[in-house]
């Protein structure tokens, strides 16, 4: 079968990597792809909210999959478009329609959701601009940290954890009064602040049955010592030794049943990746948000340690048959570190000729933000390029892939030595 992707970072060379090995994939095609992702298949030069272009893409090339990297096309309705047209409603889609991106596209939804399904969350309430004064009233009594969220997506710059009554009072009246985050914060979350260690859980679902793919730890903050401001995501880490047989056993009875369950119940059908961001706190996990897609860079680990076909696993969830499918996930670890441009995540350096990559001993290279122009790579995005490594234990991964994004140079080249060792 011919299959497209659609994204252009690390996550998409990660599916592309793992689906190039398929001997289900005849085809595969990337849009729009970057300089790394042409290893594995096409790159088509389409936006990933271009739905017109994407079906006249998808009819003249017998593309008979279409797997949404993503957020945004979900969250704007790529599945729904695909299901409303009589030539397109055929071709499965691996990503929810959009009632269901809210999970991620608004936080006041997946609250709600989590809320009326028993799934564990920090408590909450959702404010807008008349109800301003009742939120000035939570906050007073709400204790501190507290966290403000944009309801809206926010290019991952909306949540803001406030130390003082002060700051919280003055961001609630920025983000409802003074668009701080545009749209976005035209609603905005006020929630308890949750202590304890973060992971990221990821389920894979036909709507009915799931699988529960390997978990990982992501790294956000620019700094070495999760110091800084908050970037995409600095690398992360497959398996995360904190999520042992107990607590996973926890997290799929209290979290993902009863997610799985309530989308069932309350009738939103759910084809695709349900990403769950974890706080472990004392063992127990609750929930800090849910994301319609797989996460980057986690997807980069993630992948790695899946052993099974996984365009097989694609196939059970666009048919319907996903408890039928075999998921065989690897012991080894899988560790990622992220080289990023100089200057990222502010103003950042364009265009520096990337060299080195032929280098690197032991990992996959999984290009972000990279271009070809002629015969160079050139680094164009804020993530530049996914260093992974996958090795027996988890010291080797670490150093690896660490030792490996240093044989990679570009100027302004920079990457976290730290990534996984907290874990150690
Ligand atoms: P979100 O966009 O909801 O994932 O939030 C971004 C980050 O803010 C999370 O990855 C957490 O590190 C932090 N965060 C969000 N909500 C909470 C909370 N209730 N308690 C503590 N930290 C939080």
């Amino acid at each position: 079968m011919n299959i497209l992707i659609l994204g252009s970072g690390g996550r998409e060379s990660a599916f592309a990597w793992k689906i190039s090995q398929s001997p289900k994939c005849d085809k595969l095609f990337i849009a729009p792809g970057n300089a790394g992702t042409g290893q594995y298949g096409t790159n088509v030069n389409l936006k990933v909210t271009d739905f017109d272009g994407i079906k006249a893409f998808a009819l003249g090339n017998d593309i008979k999959m279409v797997l949404v990297g993503p957020e945004e096309p979900l969250v704007k309705g790529i599945h729904d478009f695909f299901l409303a047209d009589e030539q397109l409603k055929n071709i499965p889609v691996i990503g929810p329609q959009q009632h269901a991106a809210q999970l991620e596209g608004s936080k006041d939804f997946s609250k709600a959701f989590m809320q009326r399904n028993g799934v564990p969350t920090a408590a909450s309430r959702t404010f807008t601009r008349d109800t301003l004064q009742e939120g000035f009233d939570y906050l007073a009594t709400a204790g501190l940290p507290v966290v403000l969220k944009a309801d809206g997506l926010a290019a991952g710059k909306g949540v803001l954890i406030c130390l003082t009554l002060e700051e919280a009072r003055q961001e609630l009246l920025e983000m409802l009064t003074e668009a701080k985050f545009g749209d976005a914060s035209s609603k905005v979350v006020i929630e308890q602040f949750l202590q304890g260690i973060e992971l990221s859980v990821f389920v894979m679902t036909d709507g009915n049955s799931y699988k529960v793919l390997p978990e990982a730890k992501d790294y956000k903050r620019i700094g070495e010592g999760d110091t800084g401001l908050n970037t995409g995501g600095m690398g992360s880490v497959s398996p995360v030794h904190f999520a042992d047989a107990a607590f996973m056993q926890k997290v799929e009875q209290k979290v993902i049943i009863p997610t799985v369950e309530g989308l069932k119940k309350e009738g939103i059908p759910y084809k695709g990746f349900i990403f769950i961001g974890l706080m472990n706190t004392h063992g127990e996990p609750w929930v800090i948000e849910y994301n319609c897609r797989m996460g980057d860079p986690e997807t980069e680990s993630v992948m790695p340690r899946i052993e099974s076909d996984f365009v097989d696993l694609l196939l059970g969830v666009a048919e319907g048959n996903l408890v039928e499918k075999e998921l065989v996930i690897s012991d080894k670890t899988a560790a990622t570190v992220v080289c990023v441009a100089g200057g990222y995540p502010g103003e950042y350096l364009k265009d520096k000729t990337i060299s080195g990559i032929e280098n690197v001993r032991d990992s996959h290279v999984f290009h972000a933000g990279t271009t070809l122009v002629g015969e160079d790579i050139k680094a164009v995005g804020g993530r530049v390029l996914a260093v992974t490594s996958l090795q027996d234990n988890m010291f080797d991964a670490l150093q690896q892939a660490t030792a490996d994004a240093a044989r990679i140079y570009y100027d302004g080249v920079y990457f976290r030595k730290d990534i996984g060792f907290d874990l150690l």
